[in-house]
């Protein structure tokens, strides 16, 4: 029935009792659950820039925005130095602040939701949908108040969210839809790109995620007020840069409000754009490998897997099943095996400065919590093999039988 599944357990050797694995590990490579992919055509591309007039806001920056922008379907790009002080950058550009409301899912990366406090504004957490894990729009919807400012949807795995019922919730209370899109660059929901699903969506640009500049990370809109007021604000909130001032041969800048330097340089761009010429073609190996786990494990007994619903396309900047009863064993077991599984996320308000320096109690999200009882990331990146694919599904397969 699963030939390849089958000859990869015959060849395999019996696994050794806890306490051997470091001697059963020799052999087996061990699989990250994400990393990078750069060819020496991306390592040319810097070295161009190393060797040109501009390592940082120069004419790289001018194209690697455009460039994002087109692959986004959306008018503009700006680029930041990372995907946390994009989520910043953009609610500062929507003058987020002391008093303010975010909605956030409950399930993400901290950053979501860090953002908004670095703006003294306050994240508000919205549960899940308990299939997929993505912001549930009747949860949003409770969750909104006269102080709601902006609802930000999480494209969490690169699954694009519900963005049509996540619309109306918005505009419903009369606020922006945002979307956190760091995982989910290259995914498309109903034909449009995600990058173009929300008033503004944000990217980062870091080694796990769909393409990366090192560190780096984008905003997209067709908003001109907004990327305007973005680009004043990483660049210390000074209305011109170096560049324009040496081309009007002027010294004269003016500061107008209080930003700081989240400029993306000329070297991480060259990166950053030289791996978006490729995005199509890793979320294509993302996307096998993807297949691969959807067609092994659906059936498998103990294992569930996240929905991707008709007329969406998943980036896949991880691949998470739900091991109900039986996760942390698995993940014990598949660790001993050198299989790089990881867990993705606690829900943000059970982090310790949440629940200790402001008050969040646990109860807020009980989809999203009982989740993180039982989800597990298996690795899926670009240069992953459907060996590699096959050896993760053979070795969870074991692992369960395994787990009482
Ligand atoms: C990675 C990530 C971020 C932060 O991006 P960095 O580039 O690491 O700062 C924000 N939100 C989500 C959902 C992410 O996965």
């Amino acid at each position: 029935m699963r030939p390849g599944v089958q000859t990869l357990r015959a060849r395999r050797s019996p696994r050794l009792q806890s306490g051997s694995s470091l001697i059963s590990a020799d052999s087996k490579p061990f699989l990250p659950y994400g990393r990078q992919s750069v060819d020496e055509e991306d390592v040319q591309a810097v070295l161009r820039v190393m060797h040109s007039d501009y390592l940082t806001t120069g004419p790289e920056i001018d194209a690697f925005e455009a460039e994002f922008a087109a692959a986004t379907g959306s008018a503009d790009a700006v680029s930041v130095c990372n995907g946390t002080v994009a989520l910043q950058a953009l609610y500062a550009g929507l003058d987020i602040g002391p008093g303010d409301e975010v909605i956030v899912p409950a399930t993400t990366f901290a950053a979501t939701s860090n953002a908004a406090l670095y703006l003294q504004a306050t994240p508000v957490f919205s549960d899940v949908r308990g299939e997929s894990l993505l912001m549930d729009p009747a949860s949003a919807a409770a969750c909104v108040t006269d102080r709601t400012r902006a609802i930000v949807a999480v494209d969490f795995t690169g699954q694009p969210c519900d963005y049509d019922a996540l619309q109306a919730v918005a505009d419903a209370a009369g606020v922006p839809l945002l979307s956190d899109a760091c995982h989910a660059l290259g995914g498309s929901y109903y034909g449009r790109p995600v990058g173009s699903l929300a008033h503004a969506s944000t990217f980062s640009l870091h080694p796990v995620k769909p393409i990366t500049s090192g560190e780096g990370g984008m905003i997209t809109t067709d908003d001109p007020d907004l990327a305007a007021r973005m680009r004043v604000y990483r660049n210390h909130g000074i209305q011109s840069t170096f560049r324009e001032r040496a081309q009007k041969m002027t010294w004269e800048y003016d500061m107008t409000t209080l930003g700081h330097n989240f400029r993306l340089s000329d070297i991480h761009a060259a990166l950053g754009r030289s791996q978006l010429h490729k995005l199509p073609d890793f979320i294509t190996a993302r996307r096998r490998i993807a297949d691969v786990y959807r067609s092994q494990l659906a059936g498998v007994n103990g294992v569930v897997l996240l929905p991707e619903p008709e007329n969406t396309v998943g980036a896949y900047h991880l691949f998470v099943v739900r091991l109900p009863g039986t996760r942390d064993q698995v993940f014990e077991a598949m660790r001993d095996e050198r299989i790089g599984v990881n867990v993705h996320y606690k829900p943000v308000y059970l982090h310790s400065y949440y629940q200790n320096q402001l008050g969040y109690e646990r109860g807020l999200c009980p989809e999203a919590e009982r989740a993180y009882d039982e989800i597990m990331t298996l690795p899926v990146h670009a240069r992953m093999t459907e060996a590699d694919a096959l050896r993760v599904v053979e070795t969870l397969t074991d692992c369960l039988k395994d787990a009482t």
